[in-house]
């Protein structure tokens, strides 16, 4: 069957995924630890018991054969091969060892071989040139199961040294015996073995499969448990604090899942508290509205001067919920970290002067003055509307919060850094208690003035995100009754 090139594709890529699963890989691990030292053991023990067995069956042959090479002297075999007893030697060895005897004599003629080919013949081989010359050899063939040796057939004799005229014993070797036996019974004894020891294998081989299997499970479960415990938490059933505390590292990763749940909790929290804030204010209007509007149905031949006045309350109450729209369209767009923000070069100096004098006829009406201090001319990249409505919202307060014939200050200054505004009032200044709080959406510090003069309680947290979106900072000095100031530094040059 031919395999489509995505099919083959598709089934590596499965198979690598299942690599990357760490319960895998420790399954893997465990089964290679388990069974690579039993392979080596088996070949270990197999290896060990030939060479062993191969150096006990060789100085076993090699003692017999010396006894024997003794008899061949005493029996003069060399000479003479009709000796019984010797034959019967002979045949016996090599029936015992499943071999081959050969006897050689001094002139190199075979003189016996057990298996009656060779007797007569002349044997040039280096084993039997170098055996007499007193160096016996026994070679393994592993790959025939054959044993091969020499041993010299030596006779002592007494010689007198002619120098001296002492006489010494001196081993001659007058013949060589050439053996092959064969090394069937421990080729098989080491089947016999091999076999156990593939049984015993296999039988480890079932139980290290288990165990990897059962440990690679227990391994892995705690990030399971990990896992299943943000599921439950994403899924929704529970929103508590997790805890798996089987590994320290498990315990890392739930401490860090804990801090951002506490974290999207808190965001959970100011969300919904903006939510029922927001419905809030926008249904005060909406009320009045409907009381007015109520109060009006009520009354029958209602006077047209009574009608306009409601309707101008009403006109009011619509400016207000419009106020309130805008001011969080507003609050939500600066909200959205990614804005675009629109950075231009602009001449402070001249937007200033603009928002003042779009204000000063407010102020007028409850005779404020407003003054402007330039220091030095500050030209700077920024986003015009965003810092418009710092500046505006600044101003307004500054009315807003002031008593009848008061004054409001806006000093303009730089540095080679930063240009830093201040806007200082003459106003009813802000209690001490609630300066952590001007910034928090919908906060008044009297609800009800502010909501007379128009106040949404947005305006300071819109001018604080301006502010941050540029990289700048905000802050308010104040004492009640006397006057505020708000000092806003943002830097020349804005950065992404
Ligand atoms: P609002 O729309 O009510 O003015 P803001 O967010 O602009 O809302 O201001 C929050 C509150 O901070 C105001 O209600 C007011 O109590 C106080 N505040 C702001 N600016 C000043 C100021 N210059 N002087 C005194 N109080 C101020």
């Amino acid at each position: 069957m031919l395999y489509r090139w995505e099919d083959i594709k598709s089934k590596i890529k499965s198979k690598t995924k299942s690599l990357r699963s760490l319960k895998v890989r420790i399954f893997i691990l465990l089964l290679l630890v388990g069974l690579i030292p039993s392979y080596f053991m088996k070949y270990g023990i197999l290896q060990n018991y030939e060479t062993r067995a191969i150096s006990v069956r060789v100085s076993e042959v090699q003692a017999q054969l010396k006894i024997i090479a003794n008899h061949l002297i005493t029996y003069s075999y060399l000479q003479d091969t009709s000796s019984p007893v010797i034959n019967a030697e002979l045949e016996q060895l090599s029936n015992l060892y499943g071999g081959r005897v050969l006897i050689i004599s001094g002139n190199l003629k075979v003189v016996k071989d057990t298996y009656g080919i060779s007797e007569g013949k002349t044997i040039i081989s280096e084993e039997v040139v170098k055996c007499f010359r007193g160096e016996s050899m026994s070679n393994y063939d592993a790959a025939l199961g054959y044993i091969e040796m020499t041993i010299p057939i030596s006779e002592t004799v007494n010689v007198e040294l002619p120098e001296t005229g002492e006489v010494t014993e001196k081993e001659i070797v007058r013949g060589v015996m050439l053996i092959g036996i064969s090394c069937d019974t421990i080729h098989k004894t080491m089947d016999i073995l091999s076999n156990k020891a593939s049984i015993l294998q296999l039988i480890m081989l079932v139980i290290i499969f288990g165990g990897a299997l059962l440990l690679s499970h227990f391994l892995v479960n705690p990030l399971n448990k990990v896992t299943t415990a943000i599921n439950e938490v994403a899924e929704g059933y529970s929103d508590k604090a997790i805890n798996v505390p089987d590994y320290v590292e498990t315990v890392h990763i739930i401490d860090a899942f804990n801090q951002l749940l506490g974290r999207m909790k808190v965001l959970d929290d100011s969300r919904q508290e903006f939510v029922s804030n927001v419905s809030h204010e926008l249904k005060t209007p909406i009320t009045s509205m409907k009381v007015l509007a109520d109060s009006l149905l009520a009354q029958e031949d209602v006077p047209v001067e009574l009608y306009r006045e409601f309707m101008e309350d009403i006109a009011k109450e619509i400016d207000r919920e419009s106020k309130i729209i805008t001011d969080l369209l507003s609050l939500v767009k600066m909200d959205k970290k990614v804005t675009d923000m629109n950075i231009t070069e602009v001449n402070m100096n001249e937007l200033t002067e603009v928002i003042l004098k779009r204000l000063r006829p407010i102020a007028r009406k409850r005779d404020i003055e407003v003054t402007f201090e330039s220091i030095r001319p500050v030209k700077a990249t920024v986003d015009e509307v965003k810092i418009s409505l710092v500046l505006s919202n600044l101003v307004e307060n500054a009315i807003k919060y002031n008593k009848e014939n008061g004054w409001v200050k806006v000093v303009l200054d730089a540095d080679h850094q930063f240009f830093t505004v201040t806007v200082s009032d003459s106003g009813v200044g802000i209690p001490e208690e609630s300066i952590a709080h001007i910034y928090e959406r919908f906060y008044r510090v009297d609800k009800s003035h502010s909501r007379e003069i128009g106040g949404t309680g947005l305006g300071l947290a819109i001018t604080r995100s301006a502010v941050l979106m540029h990289r700048g900072s905000i802050r308010v000095e104040s004492t009640p009754g006397e006057g505020t100031s708000f000092i806003v530094k943002i830097p020349l040059t804005y950065k992404a």
